[in-house]
């Protein structure tokens, strides 16, 4: 027994991106299951998710994790936004994910998501000189030494928070824009992942203040030949898993195909910044799948093609993509039959993404 803090996470209003918002709240622990955890509230109106005059939101925990900065018996609590009457609120895209998730589960699809983000010291990437620029892109990519790579001691004491929370991360490394970095989470179950994501995402950014640098999701941060930032996002079912699995791989690049337009729709804003056919993406106008080719919009790897099974790898989402919003079009896209895809879930798109 005794006090814990609790830190209920959330999901704001802000458009046309969504942002963290979180509050502590105290009570007797340790919890041991969700049931544990109470419901609680905020004022929506300061989260552009309500008017003044009737501004109670709710907030109903549905993933916790150890809180690796406070330590102890103190938690990380992922909440849903909830209308006053509990009805899920509008800017409640998991709760969409949860209705997707539970129609195809029997599937089994697993995610793995590569996060991609920059950092940023006042104006400037972290480590670039200020005003000006580093020399060009090459060396920095899985780099080491002081003057190719800024920002590992932040880098690994975020790595450490997300192991001791119990994500299920799979790896980082620097990546091609000096500053920029990459996490990956998965693979895990679409709720697991995104969950898991939007815990380790605001674990970045409380680190972060610490060390007086911002992690931006922007997926161009930085104007002209500098790579962008995404969040690939590698997707397979029991059936590609499975021997023949090849074969039901290329069938869904077919069914993403058809719904390319209305991906992009939700894959993440000023994405079209991002994806403009150079370094290394595949133009937001066009559509195209290939094995081990990083300048489409469906990588097939090397390794799924020799063994006939294994993962797709969606590399259309920006780094500032919502996953709840990602994995829903992506299961409903894939494990619908190819007639009833995620143009059929009208509630999915919801007007959060316009
Ligand atoms: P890249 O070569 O594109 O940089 P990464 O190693 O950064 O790839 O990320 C690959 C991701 O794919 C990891 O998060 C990993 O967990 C995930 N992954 C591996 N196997 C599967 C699978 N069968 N289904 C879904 N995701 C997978
Ligand atoms: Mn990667
Ligand atoms: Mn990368
Ligand atoms: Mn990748």
């Amino acid at each position: 027994m005794g006090r814990i803090k609790a830190e209920y996470i959330w999901i704001d209003g802000h458009k046309p991106t969504a942002k963290l918002r979180s509050k502590t709240k105290i009570f007797d622990g340790p919890v041991n299951s969700i049931s544990d955890l109470p419901i609680w509230g905020f004022d929506g109106s300061s989260t552009m998710q309500a008017d003044g005059n009737d501004s109670d939101c709710e907030l109903m925990p549905v993933y916790f994790a150890p809180d690796p900065i406070r330590g102890g018996d103190n938690i990380l609590v992922m909440c849903e936004v909830n209308n006053a009457d509990g009805t899920p609120h509008k800017t409640n895209t998991r709760a969409q994910l949860r209705k997707v998730h539970e129609k195809y589960k029997d599937q089994e699809a697993w995610f793995g998501i590569e996060q991609e983000y920059t950092f940023f010291q006042g104006r400037n990437p972290l480590g670039w000189p200020e005003g000006g620029y580093p020399a060009p892109q090459g060396p920095f990519y899985c780099g080491v030494g002081a003057d190719e790579v800024y920002g590992r001691e932040i880098v690994e004491e975020h790595m450490e928070a997300c192991m001791k929370a119990g994500l299920m991360m799979s790896g980082i490394n620097a990546e091609v824009m000096p500053g920029q970095w990459e996490f990956q989470v998965g693979p895990l179950g679409p709720l697991d992942v995104s969950d898991e994501l939007w815990i380790a995402r605001w674990l970045l950014y409380r680190i972060g203040e610490d060390f007086g640098v911002n992690a931006t999701l922007h997926p161009k941060p930085v104007k002209g030949d500098w790579n962008g930032a995404g969040a690939h996002t590698n997707f397979s079912t029991r059936a590609m898993r499975e021997d023949g699995g090849i074969k039901v791989i290329e069938d869904a690049c077919e069914k993403l195909k058809k719904t390319h337009k209305r991906h992009m729709g939700i894959y993440g804003a000023h994405n079209e910044e991002r994806l403009t056919g150079l370094h290394e993406t595949c133009s937001i106008h066009e559509f195209r799948y290939g094995v081990s080719d990083r300048g489409a919009s469906i990588r097939i790897p090397m390794a799924t093609a020799n063994d006939g099974k294994g993962y797709l790898e969606d590399r259309r989402p920006s780094a500032n993509m919502d996953p709840y919003q990602v994995c829903t079009a992506m299961v409903a896209t894939i494990c619908g039959d190819s007639d009833s895809t995620v143009e059929d879930e009208p509630e999915m798109v919801s007007e959060l993404v316009s």
